[in-house]
């Protein structure tokens, strides 16, 4: 059940003063402009992260019933915001012989035009491993929060005016068993990637940047990874994120590669495909794919920061 916040119900009281005063004078009002949607607080994406860590969910490791009740989250949330499908069914399954199926979730409000921005988060995680769960609070239920409320705020807004670009949300499974999910959603044609202009990846976005591997960490720094990108359009980014106090800094995928040699992400398999892409996160971090990726280690209010500097520039990327 979807208790309403308490901004909604402040709203809702004050629209009813407005008729209450209206008095009895009779006009022709204009037709209601659609509702904005509201704001992404903390507290919206720590209540998609407190799910998604809930140990009902296991760890949402591949092939597991946890990894399918994370997938259902987030079709159920993506329908509210006013998504729709894009192939058959907004969770589309991906099969594999012989190993653990999983499944992805894909969902768009369809642009304008004919080109596509895509946003994507991975949904799973290592589930229990040694008899400890895995509750993959950073990696990655922070990135399928702040996919959430970017959709659910953007579609709000295309409601009142339609974006130019298709936004398809993609929330890819099995990514820590080797981007299985994502590697399926770029070979089964379910999006034309000849249309896609920007590929966004989110994962890990919730602790400070650098946190334990440098002396000295960055709480309000965000990691971008580019491919082939333009200059002129990083600058606009850059300028984007600092509206809502992120410090963007560009990481090289060499950079990565040196903290966590073998570490691989979902937008890969885009870049393989030529399709160009933007990857945030706040990087690697002592609780890496270990039983204390905690929610109550993430950062809530840069959760929010990033959340919403992402939503700008998904926007941007999308008008
Ligand atoms: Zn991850």
């Amino acid at each position: 059940m979807k208790i309403p916040s308490l901004s909604s119900v402040v709203i809702v009281l004050l629209l009813g003063a407005a008729v209450a005063c209206g008095g009895g004078k009779k006009r022709q009002d204009p037709p209601a402009a659609p509702a904005a949607p509201a704001p992404i607080t903390e507290e919206s994406l720590m209540a998609h992260v407190r799910f998604l860590v809930s140990p009902g969910l296991a760890g949402r490791q591949i092939g597991t019933p946890g990894e399918e009740q994370a997938a259902a989250y987030v079709e159920k949330h993506l329908r509210a915001a006013g998504f729709e499908p894009v192939g058959p069914a907004m969770t589309l399954p991906v099969t594999r012989p012989g190993r653990p199926a999983t499944r992805n979730v894909v969902a768009r409000v369809p642009g304008t035009g004919d080109r596509v921005v895509l946003l994507g988060a991975h949904l799973d995680h290592l589930g229990v491993r040694d008899g400890q769960l895995h509750p993959g609070a950073d990696d990655n239920a922070s990135g399928v929060a702040v996919l959430l409320e970017v959709c659910r705020t953007i579609s709000g807004g295309a409601r009142a005016r339609p974006l130019a670009k298709t936004l398809v949300c993609v929330a890819f499974g099995g990514e820590e068993a080797g981007l299985v999910g994502s590697r399926a959603f770029v070979a089964s044609g379910v999006v034309d990637l000849a249309r896609v202009d920007r590929m966004i990846n989110l994962d890990m976005l919730g602790r400070p940047l650098f946190e334990s591997l440098f002396a000295q960490t960055k709480p309000d720094g965000l990691g971008l990874v580019v491919n082939r990108v333009p200059e002129a359009e990083l600058d606009a980014i850059f300028a984007l994120a600092k509206t809502e106090g992120v410090e963007l800094m560009s990481l090289p995928e060499s950079w990565i590669q040196k903290v966590q040699a073998g570490y691989a992400y979902d937008s890969i398999p885009f870049n393989e495909r030529g399709v160009t892409t933007l990857f945030f996160s706040s990087s690697l971090h002592a609780d890496y794919h270990r039983p204390t990726d905690t929610a109550d280690r993430l950062a809530p209010r840069q959760l929010r920061n990033r959340a919403a500097a992402i939503a700008r520039i998904v926007e941007h990327l999308a008008r």
